[in-house]
């Protein structure tokens, strides 16, 4: 370990852990997440500092679903859960574990705090109990059950398990405090009862652990060295305590908590997230729009600019909101050196090469102009092409270098145009382009003398794959959005659908799916997926760099 890597305080906590000899066995620390929904890119913090604290100190890291709500979770959430972790890029080797693995001994502890009158079992209802706590200026008032006999409340909790009551009607709680300041020690619930199958363990519970009582528990069996968890739970931690120290355990992980990740114009709650998709808001989890992993991936963002990312922001005390373009900024990063540069055209407009004759001409050019060991492909240039109804103007703004009547601009990588003349459609808008090009005014053996102003990408139709471009913005457009608001919140562009060309070699590259569509933006094409006609589909993984640059 070298001192570069004590980068937050969770590290230096670590690291001197280590020193002082406060750690036997190496450091082991978890992900723990409930298998009710997919990841998102909040997760990703959480897996790339508990992945990579371990990965650091020598260490070993478990991936433990917290499966105790049958109600909410379901074994394709766990699927599609170790499915992003292991693209993310770590891997828990043999530690998958789950909370339902330990329900066993979770029962006995339970017993065993009923044993030293730790615990009772109450007949309050869910709304009962729910007044009874009391609020911040307010204490909670005692439970009438609360003073049970330990024989009792044995009895009692043994029926629960045997399924004697129905589902809602009886609760173990934690017998502490109904006074204490922090509500979370006002007698919390330990055990609920549930009726319903869960996708592990069947019909085998009706009983199932709460969070407070399970996670501390399951740490302490797993023998993390550091519980990593959000800001959140900080006011849970005396909980997490009291139950390891009112219990046999000869292990006492230390809880420490870190800021969640906020990004700007997202939602980040994997409830909240359900709702979009419940409400078809988005196509699904993996909609591009998504700030899911699923979402991130098929959009075309590679996982080690999630890394990055998550190196960037760095882990402290206080809850932010991250601006969207840094993860931008962080995927055309990892994507600028790697990914083939290629020629499309979103909206097309016909250009008529009235002075070509005879077979298109093949002009070679670098799939990227540094990393040549990517190749190179053949263009084609002929009598028809096409270029972006945005790189020609008939009444062009000030300083436009584009193409214009009587104007001249140059093709990437191939000749110099004149625009001669156009055609318009009924409703006046240019349909058509005639041009005459100079032959003499190839790139890079330019004996022409010409000197436009301007270079536009082009196609030319002998070499056009035609294909959709799904292009994607911000999914809301304020900020900070609001759960209640979505109606109002939501951007309503954030998904545009263009019909475009692409140059034919692009379609026939199989090693990498990722392009850079010189001028256009960063693409992705998707394998999986053809439009409803049956052609190609890329979504836009992000915009060209607009000029924002990180602030450190
Ligand atoms: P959500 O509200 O999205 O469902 P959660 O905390 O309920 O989040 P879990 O599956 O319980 O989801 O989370 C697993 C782990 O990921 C927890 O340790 C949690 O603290 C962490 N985590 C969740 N959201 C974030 C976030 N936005 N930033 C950092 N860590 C997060
Ligand atoms: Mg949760």
């Amino acid at each position: 370990m070298n001192n570069e890597n004590i980068r937050d305080f969770i590290r230096e906590r670590v690291s001197r852990d280590i020193r002082e000899e406060r750690i036997s066995g190496g450091v082991v620390t978890r992900f723990p997440p409930e298998p009710n929904g997919y990841l998102h890119i909040g997760h990703a913090k959480s897996i790339c500092l508990n992945f990579g604290i371990a990965e650091e100190f020598g260490g070993i890291t478990y991936l433990r679903f917290d499966d105790t709500n049958p109600l909410s979770e379901s074994a394709s959430f766990v699927e599609a859960i170790q499915t992003d972790v292991k693209w993310l890029g770590f891997d828990w080797e043999s530690r998958l574990t789950f909370a339902s693995d330990y329900f066993p001994q979770l029962y006995e502890f339970a017993e065993e705090l009923i044993k030293r009158d730790g615990a009772f079992v109450c007949d309050l209802s869910f709304e009962e109990l729910q007044q009874s706590r009391g609020t911040l200026v307010k204490p909670g008032i005692d439970s009438p059950y609360r003073n049970r006999s330990i024989e009792e409340n044995l009895d009692l909790f043994r029926r629960m398990r045997a399924g004697e009551f129905i589902t809602g009607s009886k609760t173990l709680r934690a017998k502490i405090d109904m006074r204490a300041p922090n509500i979370n020690m006002r007698d919390p619930v330990l055990y609920r009862i549930i009726h319903a199958p869960h996708h592990r363990t069947e019909s085998n519970w009706c009983i199932y652990p709460m969070y407070d009582f399970t996670h501390c528990i399951c740490d302490a069996l797993e023998g993390i060295t550091h519980s990593l968890c959000t800001l959140e739970f900080a006011d849970h931690r005396p909980l997490y305590d009291w139950v390891l120290e009112n219990i046999n355990i000869n292990f006492h992980p230390p809880q420490i908590e870190f800021s969640r990740l906020g990004l700007e114009y997202n939602v980040m709650s994997k409830r909240v997230l359900s709702q979009l998709v419940e409400s078809r808001y988005v196509t699904g989890w993996d909609d591009p729009r998504m700030p899911t992993l699923s979402g991130l991936r098929k959009r075309g963002v590679p996982p080690a600019a999630i890394r990055d990312f998550c190196n960037r922001i760095g882990i402290t005390k206080q809850n932010n909101y991250i601006e969207t373009e840094l993860l931008d900024f962080c995927v055309r990063n990892t994507l600028e050196n790697t990914t083939r540069r290629a020629m499309a055209v979103k909206r097309p407009l016909e250009v008529e090469i009235t002075n070509f004759e005879g077979d298109d001409v093949g002009l070679p050019a670098p799939w990227h102009p540094k990393n040549l060991e990517l190749g190179e492909r053949t263009l084609t240039f002929g009598r028809t092409i096409y270029i972006d109804r945005d790189d020609f103007a008939l009444d062009p703004p000030p300083k436009f270098k584009r193409l214009v009547q009587g104007g001249i601009v140059r093709l990437r990588y191939a000749f110099i145009i004149e625009c001669l003349d156009v055609e318009k459609d009924e409703q006046g808008t240019v349909s058509k382009v005639f041009a005459k090009y100079y032959p003499t005014s190839r790139s890079g053996a330019d004996t022409s003398g010409l000197k436009p102003k301007g270079v536009i990408q082009f196609v030319a139709s002998n070499n056009a794959h035609s294909v959709e471009m799904h292009d994607y913005d911000r999914l809301f457009s304020v900020p900070t959005p609001h759960r209640e608001r979505f109606d109002e919140e939501l951007n309503p562009l954030s998904h545009v659908v263009h019909h475009g060309f692409v140059e034919k070699a692009v379609i026939a590259v199989s090693d990498s799916h990722s392009f850079q569509f010189e001028r256009v933006g960063f693409y992705y094409r998707d394998l999986h997926k053809s439009s409803d006609e049956g052609q190609v589909v890329f979504h836009r993984t992000v915009p060209l760099n607009q000029g924002w640059k990180p602030k450190v």
